[in-house]
């Protein structure tokens, strides 16, 4: 999917949640606007011209319900909606908002991105190509959040998940443990709080042939971590 053009809109009051959405969104190579309230939300659709709309649903003037509504009057736009709390989706349905998606906080930006471009893909007739990661034996399907390592499908955690798709995205660059807990923020896993060290260490049980002495996800010492591409492909891609 070329997403180059594509221009997105961000509602959402909370600074700190638009900045982290935005930095996902334009390293995935979408451009993106933003606005804080309902007025200045249907100011920006009309002016901004967005390819989608990414909606809080608790926004100061009136509520993302509000925006979804009128916005639905006049475009067919894609819209994802935010939401605090899971419950609150359930009312969203039941009230017909035409949002596409929802997305409950606090979420992980990465998994937004996928439902982005899921939502867009479905919007554009579902023609495009699904986002792979494939390397070393190792296929990442990032819409559907599922791997198969050696063809085999492979169960890994969503932060594991998340952990190897930005290794895999990034491969031979060298991520600290900080920036590894930075890119992966914004995320509530259970297990956040554990260190990154544990995390490399259960997902390399998953896919290294021989966790002990790997060979994907190598530790750069005193740095961090490193996905490193096999030079011989033993896989069976
Ligand atoms: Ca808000």
């Amino acid at each position: 999917m070329d997403t180059m053009s594509k221009r997105i809109l961000i509602v959402e009051d909370e600074a700190r949640v638009v900045q982290l959405i935005r930095g996902y969104l334009e390293q995935a190579g979408f451009q993106v606007g933003s606005a804080s309230t309902g007025p200045d939300a249907l100011v920006q659709f009309d002016v901004y011209r967005p390819a989608l709309l990414i909606l809080d649903l608790m926004l100061p003037g009136f509520d993302g319900l509000e925006i979804a509504r009128r916005i639905r009057k006049k475009s067919d736009v894609p819209i994802i909606m935010l939401t605090a709390r899971a419950e609150e989706m359930d009312r969203i349905i039941g009230l017909e908002s035409g949002a596409d998606d929802y997305v409950s906080k606090p979420f992980s930006p990465r998994e937004l991105v996928s439902r982005v471009r899921a939502v867009l893909r479905r919007a554009e007739g579902g023609l495009s190509k699904a986002t792979m990661l494939e390397s070393s034996g190792l296929r990442l399907d990032l819409e559907k959040r599922e791997v198969w390592h050696n063809n085999q499908p492979t169960d890994l955690t969503p932060l594991e998940f998340d952990l190897l798709a930005l290794l895999m995205e990034n491969p031979g660059r060298v991520f600290t443990r900080l920036q590894i807990l930075e890119s992966l923020r914004g995320v509530t896993y259970e297990s956040f709080a554990r260190s990154v060290d544990t995390h490399v260490k259960r997902l390399r049980q998953k896919i290294e042939r021989d966790p002990q002495n790997p060979e994907l996800v190598l530790t750069v010492y005193g740095v961090g971590y490193k996905f490193a591409p096999l030079k011989n492909n033993h896989g069976a891609l």
